[in-house]
Parts: structure tokens; C-alpha cells; sequence
């Protein structure tokens, strides 16, 4: 199997039926370039930088933040690269920040939170990001959004920073997207109303699912209530597909769910334009998309929002459907 994998390195992402679509990677460092272009990745589509910040023994300055963006933009030779806003707080913590101890760190200030409490600190890492998009296709992506005055305030920073990096004379790169994170069920509920304000989204469905099962998602006890295929997870995520289309925005994944061989026929039902994995997951994906046909599975994404009661019934759904494929 993996032989037949290898051979698909270098071929497109697309269905039985000839559909496109984009596999992209997960990465936390510039050192996971090298797997994602040994597994043919399409894209970067979350470049989790809170790393940058917890093997750092201070805040990375500003050029130091810039040169790891560049290397990670420029390794990716005009492919898009989604870059994300850190996300600190919840389990990630710093030991050089002292921030006050939480009852509830997952409810508390964590990514764009913590940015927007702490701007000077947020400022510094988005002026390294505007110069950085010069070298290529980036996309800026806000984690943690969970309304549309956040959102606001996020992208009115990041305008600031950028006109007085234009007023300097420095050069942005043309081709750049703002984006956020869909990973708070408040945000996939209004993302009619929050895609008119962005360029993309892409869900966070470790989060999300986290939040809307009211599950730790690092917990053994409860790990049966974190369910991806739950009806009520899928109603949110098919909701904020058919929101970003018709808005004229594309919609990504960046959680587990995207490599999820059960969950990715429910997804490419639905329609979700890219699907981001861990590097190691983009082959048997691949493989995996070439084997269906978009035309057999139009029905799927309703049915298991719609018709399914739980996530067991939409688990046998996809078995079914992987039998005939098969
Ligand atoms: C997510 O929540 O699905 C996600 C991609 O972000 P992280 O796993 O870094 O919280
Ligand atoms: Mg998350």
C-alpha cells in the first residue's frame, strides 16, 4: 500500500470524478519542510508559530520571527503558506511570560485573546509576517475568534502595522490573505456574518469539537463524548462551508478530522476546498480521494446531518460506502 502511496507524491489531489481539490500540511517548525515536500504537500495550511515561542527563551524578536517565516515561504516555492497568530494560553504556556493561573485555561485568555490583551507583543509578531509575505503566497490566520468584533479589531492591527510598513517603504507581497480560524462554535453559528469580513477559513475541529461536545479534548475520562462525527459537529461544519461559498471564500480544515479516513468522505461531500494534515497523513489521503466519486456521495453530507442521531450511525455510513469503493 504504501508503494501505491509514494506513487501519488507528485500528482494532483483529485476525485474519481476528476474534482480538485488541495492536501495540505500541519508544520510547528521550519524543520518539517522536508516531510512536507517528501509527501507532495499542495500547501501549508497551518504553521502553528506558538513553537517558535516555546523553544525560545525569551520572546522571539521581531527578525527572528521573520527569517523563520521567510524560510518556511520561500521552501514552499509560490505555494500558499498559512501562517497562524500565536496561540498561547490553554495547555501552551511560556516560561518567560508570567500569566495569572485559570479555573478554566481552554475557556480563558488563549490565542487572539491573549493577542489582543497584549498588543505590543501581537504587533511585533505581525509586522514579521507582513514582511515575510514578500517572499511569496502567505496567509495570515487568527486563531480562537469567537466574535466579529475580534475579528475587527484583529484585522484593524494588522492594517495599522501594514501601513506603516508601507509607508517605510517596505514591500508586501500581493498575494496576501487574512483568514481566521473557525474553532469556536459561536464563530461556525455566524460565519455567514464573518466570512463577509475575511479571505478564507479554515477549521479547527480539535477545538471545535472540544468545545461543542464539552469534552477535554486531553482527557481519557470524557473521550467518548469527543466524537468528530457527532450530527451536531457536522451540522457547524457543513454550516460554515456553505457560508464561506457563498460568500465567494474558501474553506479549509486544519484539525485531526481532515485526516480522518472516516471523516473525509462526509467533508469532500460537503465540499470543503482543503483539507490539512500532518504530513505522514497527505498520502493515504490522496489515495483515498482518488478512489471516490463526487457523484456517489452527494447525499452523504445531509444524511449525516440530518438523518443520523449519532456519530455511530455516521461511522457505518462511510464503512458502507468504503465497501462499494473498495
Ligand atoms: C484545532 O483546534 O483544530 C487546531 C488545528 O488548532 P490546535 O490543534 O493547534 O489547537
Ligand atoms: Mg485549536
Amino acid at each position: 500500500q504504501k508503494a501505491e502511496w509514494e506513487k501519488l507524491k507528485d500528482e494532483p489531489s483529485v476525485t474519481a470524478d476528476g474534482k480538485k481539490f488541495t492536501i495540505a500540511a500541519n508544520i510547528g517548525t521550519p524543520n518539517d519542510m522536508p516531510g512536507v515536500n517528501d509527501n507532495g504537500a499542495e500547501a501549508v495550511g497551518l504553521y502553528r508559530t506558538e513553537f517558535l515561542y516555546m523553544d525560545s527563551k525569551d520572546f522571539p524578536t521581531e527578525d527572528e520571527q521573520f527569517e523563520a517565516y521567510k524560510e518556511v515561504i520561500e521552501g514552499m516555492h509560490g505555494k500558499q503558506v498559512i501562517i497562524r497568530t500565536m496561540d498561547i494560553g490553554g495547555d501552551k504556556h511560556l516560561d518567560y511570560w508570567d500569566l495569572p493561573e485559570e479555573m478554566n485555561p481552554f475557556l480563558g485568555v488563549r490565542a487572539i485573546r491573549l493577542s489582543l490583551q497584549n498588543e505590543e507583543i501581537f504587533r511585533t509578531q505581525l509586522r514579521a509576517l507582513l514582511r515575510a509575505s514578500a517572499y511569496g503566497k502567505l496567509g495570515i490566520m487568527f486563531p480562537m475568534i469567537g466574535t466579529i468584533n475580534e475579528l475587527r479589531k484583529a484585522k484593524a492591527i494588522l492594517s495599522e502595522e501594514k501601513d506603516k510598513l508601507v509607508e517605510k517603504g517596505v514591500k508586501i507581497g500581493s498575494d496576501l490573505e487574512v483568514g481566521m480560524m473557525i474553532e469556536v462554535p459561536a464563530a461556525a453559528v455566524l460565519a455567514d456574518q464573518l466570512a463577509k469580513e475575511v479571505d478564507f477559513f479554515s477549521i479547527g475541529t480539535n477545538d471545535l469539537i472540544q468545545y461543542t461536545m464539552a469534552a477535554d479534548r486531553g482527557n481519557d475520562n470524557v473521550s467518548y463524548l469527543y466524537q468528530p462525527a457527532n450530527p451536531s459537529v457536522l451540522r457547524l461544519i457543513k454550516h460554515t462551508i456553505d457560508a464561506a461559498h457563498e460568500n465567494g471564500i474558501w474553506c479549509g480544515m486544519c484539525g485531526e478530522a481532515a485526516g480522518d479516513s472516516t471523516m473525509f468522505p462526509i467533508l469532500l461531500s460537503m465540499g470543503l476546498d482543503e483539507y490539512s494534515m500532518s504530513a505522514t497523513s497527505i498520502l493515504r489521503i490522496r489515495s483515498l480521494m482518488k478512489k471516490l466519486d463526487t457523484n456517489d456521495i452527494k447525499e452523504l453530507a445531509n444524511k449525516a446531518c440530518y438523518v443520523s442521531e449519532t456519530a455511530e450511525e455516521n461511522e457505518k455510513l462511510v464503512s458502507d460506502l468504503m465497501k462499494k469503493v473498495n
